[in-house]
């Protein structure tokens, strides 16, 4: 990541920057920027909502507390994100935690009455694989040796076959490919529902196996690879704020509240401009859509429908998912980490009041829940929602909630519903994700749900962002971008 931001660096400059329209100011649009302006170009973003971010948006409600779109973790297989922070200077705002995977035990409790938790523990001393390996074979709570031993022995082609099998394995589900590699049905049960949850909000039935082999891929390849951190608070200003102040710093602009509703054409299908809803017009050299799949795909001129690149758009889409804040009047946990519900309604939960300093507080607890799969629930009332949620969380704390009313006080909720989230990864998804090059000269496609091998994240975006800063800059380099004037931005 750091030598591919060098090589962004050092690009030989145009005659004169190229002015570069962005749409939307989510990691892949402020990434873009920010690399745009690396490579000695304009970067003008163009954000439609009054909050950077995108999916990882965040505002504050009456009484100042932050709401998140999302629960939101980095990963130490992160290296284009990682290596943002560093160029930011902000990498203290990533508070790394203890190199392990924690589950709950819904409706198991320890001898004093408090919810179990399993742990795979990486051992700080070992490198990758072994760090990994250890961890899974400690951990006596949720398999049995056996079942590992089968679950290993179904790893081994991808083992022996790398990246090529990793991406065959994109026709199969995560549920087809565990039987079809012999794997006991109670490795998907115990370890793999609250993957697949956690990873794309779905089940394992649906979800692509490419996508699970990707993750555990990295996990065992690079030693702190599965090593979670959590941002020191809201992601707007922590994180997006300095990504758009380095490009504003550089010569870039940031227009917000500035919703682009059509993309102009001309005869030869390159862009003309950028309408926006208060009808003005964008012209530039070139344009960057970061929008999620679903705008996008509304926003195609007819022009480019009949184009195959546009037309395997149609076999993307969002999958719906629910994030949930629960102030409590008093501490449920002692546990500074991500931790995996295991239950049915829920993915993954954090006691925001511990992991993160900037919403941090000694006495009550904030929990922040991915409510996942979210398909029967997003179009209920939160009160139902709410309702569901706290059943299960009197599982999950059994000593510390009771349905009477007499153990912890719900103070406030927030609900956020995020009806189309990042392209929903069922298998045979990879051949649609589109590359950040379009047939189109001067429009390139950036985004989570774009081709890169990062899957749908704030990886993936950072990196698709980066990808197509560097696709642009060469493409200008080599004078294939019809510039708006006219004239050619020869190399200087
Ligand atoms: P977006 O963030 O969607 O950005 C697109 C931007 O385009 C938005 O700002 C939008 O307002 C703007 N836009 C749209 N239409 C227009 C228009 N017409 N005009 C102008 N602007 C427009 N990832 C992880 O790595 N780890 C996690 O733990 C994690 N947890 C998540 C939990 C939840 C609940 C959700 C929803 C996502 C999570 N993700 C996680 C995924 C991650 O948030 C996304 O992959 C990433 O933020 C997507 O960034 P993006 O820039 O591609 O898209």
């Amino acid at each position: 990541a750091a030598s591919f931001s060098q090589a962004i660096a050092d690009l030989p400059r145009t005659e004169r920057p190229l002015k570069v329209a962005v749409i939307g100011a989510g990691l892949a649009g402020l990434s873009c920027a920010k690399y745009l302006s690396d490579a000695g170009h304009k970067p003008i973003v163009l954000e439609a909502r009054d909050v950077l971010g995108g999916k990882v948006s965040a505002w504050q409600d009456k009484d100042g507390d932050w709401v998140e779109t999302g629960l939101h973790i980095f990963f130490g297989a992160y290296p284009n994100v990682n290596q943002m922070f560093k160029e930011l200077d902000i990498e203290d705002r990533l508070q790394w935690k203890s190199h392990s995977m924690i589950f709950a035990m819904p409706g198991q409790q320890t001898e004093d009455g408090f919810q179990r938790f399993s742990r795979f523990d990486f051992p700080a001393l070992l490198p990758a694989p072994l760090n990994g390996l250890v961890a899974i074979l400690l951990n006596n709570d949720m398999l049995s040796f056996p079942e590992k031993l089968q679950f290993g022995i179904g790893l081994i082609p991808a083992i022996l076959f790398g990246q090529r099998y990793v991406e065959e394995c994109d026709e199969l589900t995560v549920t087809e490919w565990m039987k079809k590699q012999g794997v006991p049905d109670r490795v998907n049960d115990e370890v793999f529902i609250a993957m697949a949850k956690a990873l794309n909000f779905i089940d394992p039935d649906n979800l692509s196996m490419t996508v699970v082999l990707t993750a555990l891929n990295r996990f065992l390849q690079e030693t702190h690879g599965s090593k979670m951190a959590f941002l020191d608070g809201p992601p707007p200003t922590r994180l997006c704020q300095p990504m758009a102040d380095y490009m504003l710093a550089r010569g870039g602009e940031l227009r917000m509240k500035q919703r682009i509703s059509k993309i102009l054409v001309h005869d030869d299908k390159t862009v003309k401009g950028l309408q926006m809803q208060d009808g003005s017009i964008v012209e530039a050299d070139a344009y960057v859509s970061t929008m999620p799949v679903d705008p996008l795909k509304l926003m195609l001129p007819e022009e480019w429908k009949q184009l195959p690149y546009f037309q395997k758009l149609e076999g993307l889409r969002g999958v719906p998912v629910i994030n949930i804040h629960m102030w409590f009047d008093r501490k449920l946990t002692t546990v500074d980490h991500l931790l995996f519900s295991r239950s049915p309604l829920l993915s993954v939960y954090a006691d925001m009041s511990l992991t993160c300093k900037g919403y941090r507080d000694d006495d009550k607890s904030m929990l922040e829940l991915v409510f996942a799969p979210a398909k029967e629930w997003i179009g209920r009332p939160d009160s139902e929602i709410i309702e569901a949620t706290m059943e299960e969380l009197y599982r999950l704390f059994p000593n510390e909630m009771n349905r009477d009313g007499s153990g912890a006080r719900l103070v406030k909720v927030a609900v956020v519903k995020t009806p189309l989230s990042v392209y929903e990864a069922t298998a045979g998804r990879e051949l649609y994700r589109p590359v950040q090059t379009s047939p189109i000269p001067n429009f390139f496609l950036a985004g989570c749900f774009t081709k890169q091998k990062y899957l749908a994240s704030m990886e993936g975006a950072t990196f698709s962002g980066k990808l197509a800063a560097k696709a642009l800059a060469d493409a200008a380099l080599a004078e294939t971008v019809p510039l708006k004037d006219g004239q050619a931005a020869m190399a200087a």
